[in-house]
């Protein structure tokens, strides 16, 4: 018998043994371990191929028989089969993409189809068999080429691998050169078989090791939860130092009201009170958004709208914010700006102000200007709108962190501007949920220009004017009688007190369940002020009671701290005749009982 078969039985019976404890072990499942897998299993085969051709020639078979001819071809192509996986393996470690490890597989099909179909021949020697041929040719040539695609691939991704897992690779090139000699010294000698086994085993101890893998997971597991803790902490201090400044104000103007006897002095510091909710209440809007919008929970309402109002109403705003500022506000609105058009017109504006409320933040003096042009193709008009300004500018190395979350430059000058860093990530974010793009051109010391570009249907004929309301004029609505339902006294403290203002009747329940009550009792109101969360039975859920109850028809507010942009929709959607979000806005709520309480 040749010497090579008892290497390659005992190389066979240790590699069963031992892929018997690796199947039986819990594994963790990725792609290196399949294709380790598959590494084990052909060189089973392999070795079992080996022994097998060698004892069929000891038995005297006829060399010539097709059948021990196939066999020593699926023997020969083995060493490929093993060298494109174990070259496939170090892809794998190396990160390279799946799709890139398909095409390999195709390639690697096709090269073993065409190998079994290329001629094998014997030469024997003292009572030795050696395969010769164009396919042993083939297949050794294809051998040395992933052996040198092997070293390339660790050559290129060094600090990708660590030594550990270039282990078998050195090992390969070790043991195969050195068997290559000894086989070309004696044929009897060719253990390549036996060295593919013994690279198996070194592979397990080194990467492969089901329990080395599980804590390099568990570690991974580890340092992902630590990222995402850090993230969270990064996030409470900023928002709490976000929170903190407008907070402040409000508690400071407020003692000092306390204390203070003269009404203008009063007055001037209950408008700074004012001032200081609207950016608190801007912050946790921002926050909310975001939040919605990382979670997936953002949808695109698309109404039909008069794009023309919206700007009307962007530049009426602006020129609110710029207020005393020495600021030439210019605006240039493109003529053919179509009368109607379809899309979420709330997200379209509150990306468009974003841009206008920076431009007005970072810039001292000299000139704001909003253009809108368009580009109309079939039934879809392309808004362009750019916002430029001639304020501080933005650094080029800033210019890539402009959209993450947070991120606020020139702290030194910006001191004194109120701002979460969130408005710019909110911008980007809404923009990417309706295909619209954003581009920024910017020179630091002169200015930057902000133009965004979102695709809208055009309506030619509007079929439920959901647009813009105009304000309706005042009228009497005293002595009218109005239900407030809240489960937070303080809330209904507060809108009993503003609504007292008008000198209308208040009754106040704080749940949906004594609502209900109230009116199944025959209690009479012009208007219902609803809460929506609230425990037990929230706002929506009483309202859709009420609304089962005989003969109801009063109409039913939304009176919700849930107040992220787009809410306004949902609550319209759900049914109640309107909607006003807390803290609560005076003109939202006279333009409210201006409406409902005729
Ligand atoms: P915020 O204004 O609340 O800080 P944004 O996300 O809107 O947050 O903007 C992020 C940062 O980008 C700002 O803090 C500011 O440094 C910079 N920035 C945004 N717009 C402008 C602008 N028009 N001019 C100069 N800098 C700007």
């Amino acid at each position: 018998m040749d010497i090579g078969v008892y290497f390659s039985s005992s190389a066979l019976i240790i590699l069963s043994i031992f892929a018997l404890r690796y199947y039986l072990k819990p594994r963790i499942k990725n792609i290196e371990t399949e294709i380790y897998s598959k590494l084990l299993i052909v060189t089973i085969i392999g070795l079992g191929l080996e022994i097998l051709t060698c004892v069929w020639f000891k038995m005297g078979v006829n060399i010539d028989d097709y059948v021990y001819k196939f066999f020593s071809k699926l023997t020969i192509s083995y060493y490929f089969v093993w060298s494109a996986l174990f070259y496939n393996y170090l892809s794998a470690l190396c990160k390279y993409s799946k799709k890139r490890q398909k095409i390999f597989n195709i390639i690697f099909i096709l090269i073993y189809i065409v190998l079994l179909c290329l001629p094998i021949d014997f030469s024997k020697a003292n009572n030795t068999i050696t395969p010769i041929g164009l396919m042993v040719n083939v297949v050794y040539a294809l051998c040395f080429i992933f052996t040198i695609l092997d070293i390339y691939l660790c050559i290129r991704n060094h600090k990708r691998l660590i030594t550990s897992k270039l282990t078998p690779l050195y090992a390969l090139l070790i043991l195969g050169s050195l068997d290559f000699i000894l086989g070309v010294v004696s044929p009897q000698l060719f253990l390549i078989g036996y060295v593919f086994a013994l690279i198996i085993i070194i592979m397990f101890f080194t990467i492969e090791n089901p329990d080395v893998k599980m804590i390099e997971q568990l570690n991974i597991a580890r340092e992902q939860a630590e990222k995402a803790n850090n993230a969270k902490t990064d996030f409470l201090s900023n928002m709490s130092h976000e929170i903190r400044t407008p907070l402040n104000a409000i508690d400071g103007f407020s003692q000092l009201i306390l204390e203070e006897n003269n009404i203008d002095v009063i007055k001037d510091e209950a408008r700074d009170i004012m001032a200081a909710s609207q950016n608190l209440l801007e912050i946790v809007n921002g926050i909310l958004d975001i939040s919605k919008i990382e979670a997936n929970k953002l949808e695109i309402v698309k109404v039909e709208y008069e794009p023309r109002k919206i700007f009307d109403e962007l530049v009426k705003l602006t020129k609110a914010r710029i207020g005393e500022k020495p600021l030439e506000f210019r605006v240039n609105i493109a003529e053919d700006l179509p009368t109607y058009l379809n899309g979420d017109y709330v997200r379209v504006k509150q990306v468009i102000l974003n841009l206008l409320t920076n431009a007005v933040k970072y810039t001292k003096e000299g000139f704001i200007e909003l253009n809108v042009s368009t580009v109309k193709k079939d039934n879809v008009c392309r808004l362009i709108v750019s916002v430029k300004d001639s304020g501080i500018g933005i650094k080029k190395d800033n210019i890539d962190k402009l959209f993450s979350k947070f991120e606020r430059f020139d702290l030194e000058k910006n001191m004194t501007i109120e701002g979460t860093g969130l408005g710019l990530a909110i911008t980007k974010k809404l923009l990417d949920l309706m295909h619209g793009k954003i581009v920024v051109d910017s020179v630091y010391g002169k200015g930057s220009n902000f133009t965004v570009s979102i695709d809208q249907k055009i309506v030619n004929k509007v079929s439920t004017a959901k647009v813009v309301e105009e304000e309706k004029p005042k009228i009497s609505i005293k002595g009218k009688k109005v239900l407030i339902v809240d489960d937070n006294l303080i809330n209904l403290k507060v809108a009993g007190r503003l609504l007292s203002t008008y000198k209308i009747t208040t009754e106040e329940v704080s749940s949906g369940f004594e609502c209900i009550n109230k009116i199944e009792e025959g209690n009479k109101y012009d208007l219902i002020l609803m809460d929506d969360m609230m425990p037990k039975l929230s706002g929506v859920e009483t309202f859709k009671k009420l609304q089962e109850i005989e003969g109801f028809n009063t109409p039913v507010i939304a009176l919700t701290a849930n107040a992220i942009a787009g809410m306004k929709e949902n609550y319209l959607k759900q049914g109640f005749n309107d909607y006003i979000s807390k803290p609560i806005d005076k003109k939202e709520l006279e333009r409210v009982l201006n409406t409902y309480l005729k």
